[in-house]
């Protein structure tokens, strides 16, 4: 067994790495150790990185990079720490932890925001909205920009302003051999391209420009919760509503446990629930008629979907998912929702063995269907829906029925699925190359060729380097 408490570095190795940043360089005799180790998914916060970088720009990832390569050791790149699969931590190796750099600044008139690697969506949010605008970011305010972006990112703007890659407009990044590069529309395009969906792969982004957008404050959001007998019914009628919604409306279907929380009636806390959640990028007035048929379905547990500012929306859940929570994600994208699968998902809500297990079904399309499949790394636009099944366990023994439990509701869509998934929603460590079509992995894997030939930057849902034995 080895000796988790023992360094894996001498202390003058550590010395040097420690003199050439600004931010501060955590060994594991050193106090703030623990709590820099800590990551958001709980089911991942044993691990015992040998020394944990907690950069304070880019010359800090610079020597990180410099150091973890030098000494050949495991390199684990945080941003916001929300990677489901784990993979901003690590055991004996580096954690370049960029939570220090979350500075956002706007540029109103040009509709940009300059984020750094380690802000949250909660961070963008409240900086952009002074100013009226906002971008696709997260559904929990705490989620991290920098590998929500990379990987895609999943919003409710997504319908009329696109997923997060495709607000994408330009990025500073350190590469494998610790070149400090930018790639946007005339300069490392094809760094961009890889960007816009192909993770943390290519580089440690420093930087990332956002498209901004005129959102809210005030917008048509929020949730309808109810009974789980009509669960079926309420994904039928999502399936006939979705297609013809306005860009404006982003919407999904959740099949879940009550929450207890004060606006749902306390007789229905712990009992199964359906919902459906939506919102909208556009006039909070235009909002109501579109869910008249949805009030029409039955008398709702609790409605809460009406006009409320941008920011509410954005953290309204945040209180269920904190850090600290163990949780698994599974996902794949549906060509459809027929009635064969609707049955599933509704027999599977009822053997959910937790009160934090949820399927998900979200509504795609809109302007995230209209970007060409060879424009970014995301390469699949036509899904009209991406089913998640989303779990959260406090007790660890309960860690392997959630796993089951969620590896079953996808399994389950195994008909309905297009074969390819989002990697972000992928719990599971090596399951990325299900995110993309041969063509798009094989132009990955000649960027990654590029920019890390020894993949270096591998801790994360890995393309191999084309040039790679492995
Ligand atoms: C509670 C919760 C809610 C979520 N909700 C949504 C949602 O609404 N929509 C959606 O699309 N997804 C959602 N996700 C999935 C989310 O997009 C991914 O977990 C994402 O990777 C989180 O980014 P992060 O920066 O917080 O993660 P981290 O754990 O910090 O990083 C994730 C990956 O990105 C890499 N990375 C991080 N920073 C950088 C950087 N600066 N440069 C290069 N690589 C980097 C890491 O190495 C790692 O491989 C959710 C996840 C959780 C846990």
């Amino acid at each position: 067994m080895t000796d988790t408490t023992a360094p894996v570095l001498g202390e003058a190795t550590i010395q040097e790495l420690r003199e050439g940043v600004r931010g501060e360089v955590l060994g594991r005799q050193d106090p703030g150790y623990a709590e820099a180790c800590r990551v958001w998914n709980g089911a991942h916060d044993g691990r015992r990185p040998a020394l944990v970088v907690r950069c304070a720009g880019a010359a800090d990832v610079i020597a990180a990079i410099g150091f973890a390569r030098g000494n050949d050791l495991p390199m684990a790149v945080r941003g916001g720490g929300h990677s489901v699969a784990g993979f901003s931590t690590c055991d004996d190796g580096v954690v370049i932890d960029l939570s220090p750099m979350r500075g956002v600044r706007v540029d109103p008139a040009a509709r940009i925001a300059y984020v750094g690697p380690g802000a949250v969506w909660g961070d963008v949010d409240h900086e952009t909205q002074a100013h009226g605008l906002a971008t696709t970011g997260g559904l929990i305010s705490t989620t991290g920009v920098a590998g929500f972006t990379l990987g895609g990112g999943i919003g409710w703007l997504m319908r009329r302003h696109g997923l997060a890659c495709d607000n994408l407009r330009a990025a500073d990044v350190v590469t494998a051999d610790g070149t400090l590069v930018r790639a946007d529309e005339t300069q490392n395009t094809d760094l961009l391209w890889g960007l816009r969906g192909g993770g943390g792969n290519f580089g440690v982004v420093t930087q990332f420009e956002l498209a901004l957008h005129p959102v809210g404050p005030i917008v048509y959001a929020g949730p309808v919760f109810y009974p789980a007998d009509v669960a079926g019914d309420l994904l039928r009628l999502f399936r006939e509503w979705a297609p013809g919604a306005p860009d404006d409306f982003t919407a999904l279907v959740n099949l879940t446990t009550a929450p207890p929380l004060p606006v749902i009636p306390e007789a229905w806390h712990g009992k199964k629930v359906a919902a459906l959640i939506a919102a909208s990028a556009g006039s909070p007035d235009a909002g109501a008629p579109q869910f008249a048929a949805f009030r029409d379905l039955a008398e709702p547990i609790a409605d809460l979907l009406g006009p409320m500012p941008y920011t509410v929306i954005q953290s309204l859940i945040d209180p269920l998912w904190p850090k600290g929570i163990q949780a698994y994600f599974k996902g794949t994208n549906l060509s459809r929702l027929d009635d064969a699968l609707i049955d599933t998902l509704t027999d599977r809500h009822q053997d959910a063995p937790g009160p934090q297990c949820e399927i998900h079904v979200h509504q795609m399309g809109g302007a995230v269907g209209r970007v060409g499949r060879d424009e970014t790394a995301f390469v699949e636009r036509s899904m009209p829906y991406v089913l998640n099944a989303v779990t959260g366990w406090q007790d660890s023994a309960a860690g392997q029925s959630h796993r089951d439990w969620a590896r079953n509701v996808v399994a389950g869509a195994s008909d309905q699925s297009t074969g390819l998934a989002y990697s972000n929603f992928l719990g599971d460590p090596g399951a990325g190359r299900a995110s993309y079509d041969a063509e798009t992995y094989d132009r990955l894997a000649a960027l990654k060729d590029r920019y890390d030939p020894t993949n270096l930057f591998r801790l994360n849902q890995n393309v191999v380097p084309a040039g790679s034995p492995g």
